[in-house]
């Protein structure tokens, strides 16, 4: 049973250290949560998988970093500067600010239960709020220099097309793959770290021909249900496919279709899939009128490139259609994390609350755990097992001696450990000769069942089944 509400979740984060407000001791920081010492893993995890589906395991994707800081003129061009809003609306009694459409995710500010307009507070009617934060770029203070918090990552790929283009000759279609931050002044930041003001996207811009954008389209769009059911296991009975209706659809898009998940909160949005056409390409393009765009675009006298392919067995310079598979990497840490709670009665009437986290999120691989604290060989023996199995792949291996060994059991559980070896006195040769010298007790998280493995195996035995 996956959790039910956001406290169970907002509680172990904090507790376990996946998870923090940030500013914490100034009072936090709306919008803003920090990652701590296990969240920096799952986080990890969480994009090297993402990074391994998209690039390493394709034929025709590459990699970006692009800077969050940008020409002003990218955002102008976009269209952000004119369509990033949301609608707000001011109570004129308690003084708060609500993003109109999303009334029943804010609370009155003078009467905790109601939200807004089930009060006495009288509306305004709804203005545009940008979304975007500004910041001052260089040393004096002028109008003119100002640059952008990049609201979505997207824009560093579009702007850099060309120089991808041209270094790797690459032939449609291909695509470009990105992480990174990406900053809203959401009016309402909410619900823990699925709406936030800062957070952090993986994106893919897939140029491709038109006329082959539909297909591709409706690829991606399977293919990340899949990932997300099979890759973070996510229930594929959680998940639902949103068709976002013409009247919803951003200025670029043709089509979108969102991967919707049901958190703790309700159905709402983890991924949306979106074909951008040949809109942000064409609008950041020098000379329009002499290339054939079907989005309409402004005129750009700013820009000096034109964003364009050739295509040479038709000797002509097409615009790509683009696909956009779009992800929030902190609605996914949410998502995987509300899937992977459960609470479990076990046999002795005790409630043990487990992560069962796929074993690639898990932020630590392997606990090692002495039987006993104060005996000199079994200490030696643990801490060369945790030593032998860090330096084997990528295996984050932890070393815990601090209570019993069911405590210590729970609290593994709890962080979603998939595995936790015991060395015991049978580890040492203590007891008469049993044939269990040199090797140790594994115990699987999930079912907790415990077998024998010998110390030289555990390196292949763990790296299997991760
Ligand atoms: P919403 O409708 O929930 O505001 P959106 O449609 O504006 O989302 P997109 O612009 O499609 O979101 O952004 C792509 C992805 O980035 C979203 O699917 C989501 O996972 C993530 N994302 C967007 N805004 C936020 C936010 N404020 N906090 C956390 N993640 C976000």
């Amino acid at each position: 049973m996956p959790a039910e509400t956001l406290e169970q979740l907002v509680s172990l984060c904090k507790r376990r250290g996946f998870i923090f407000q940030g500013s914490e001791i100034y009072g936090g920081l709306q919008g803003t949560f920090d990652f701590g010492p296990l969240g920096v893993e799952l986080k990890n995890n969480l994009k090297r998988l993402w990074w391994k589906h998209n690039v390493y395991e394709r034929d025709d994707m590459e990699g970006l970093d692009a800077s969050i800081l940008m020409n002003r003129y990218v955002w102008r061009y976009s269209g952000h500067e004119e369509t990033f809003v949301d609608p707000l609306i001011d109570c004129k009694t308690c003084k708060g600010r609500f993003r109109a459409d999303r009334l029943k995710d804010a609370a009155c500010l003078k009467h905790s239960k109601l939200h807004p307009g089930e009060c006495e507070g009288e509306l305004t009617e709804p203005r545009a709020f940008n979304m975007m934060f500004k910041t001052q770029v260089g040393p004096i203070p002028d109008p003119e220099s100002f640059a952008y918090l990049r609201p979505e990552t997207a824009q560093g790929i579009f702007v850099n097309f060309k120089n991808v283009l041209d270094s790797t000759n690459r032939k449609l279609p291909f695509g470009i793959a990105q992480i990174g931050k990406a900053f809203r002044n959401e009016i309402t930041p909410r619900n823990f770290v699925f709406r936030v003001r800062e957070f952090e996207q993986m994106e893919i811009e897939y140029f491709c021909k038109p006329g082959e954008d539909e297909d591709i389209h409706s690829a991606f769009i399977e293919d990340h249900v899949d990932w997300w059911v099979n890759e973070c296991g996510l229930s594929r009975d959680r998940i639902t496919l949103y068709e976002v209706p013409s009247n919803e659809l951003a200025h670029y898009s043709k089509r979108t279709v969102d991967i919707m998940y049901r958190f703790p909160i309700g159905e709402e949005e983890l991924e949306g899939i979106a074909n951008r056409t040949d809109y942000d390409l064409g609008s950041h393009s020098r000379d329009q009128e002499k290339l054939s765009i079907t989005a309409k675009v402004s005129p750009n006298p700013h820009s000096t490139e034109r964003l364009t392919y050739f295509d040479q067995p038709n000797n002509w310079h097409i615009v790509p259609y683009v696909i956009e598979p779009s992800a929030g990497v902190d609605r996914g840490i949410l998502a995987i994390l509300t899937e992977a709670y459960t609470e479990e009665t076990l046999d002795n009437g005790e409630t043990r609350v487990v992560l069962k986290l796929k074993p690639a999120l898990a932020p630590i691989k392997v606990a090692v755990l002495p039987l006993k604290k104060n005996e000199p060989a079994i200490v030696e023996t643990a801490k060369r097992i945790k030593k032998l199995l860090q330096s084997s792949g990528e295996l984050r291996t932890v070393y815990d001696d601090t209570a019993g060994i069911g405590k210590l059991y729970r609290r593994q559980d709890e962080i979603g450990t998939p595995f936790c070896i015991t060395v015991d006195f049978d580890t040492i040769g203590r007891e008469e000769e049993n044939g269990l010298k040199d090797t140790v007790t594994v115990r699987h998280r999930d079912s907790m069942q415990q077998e024998r493995v010998a110390i030289s195996d555990l390196p292949a035995y763990i790296n299997d089944r991760i």
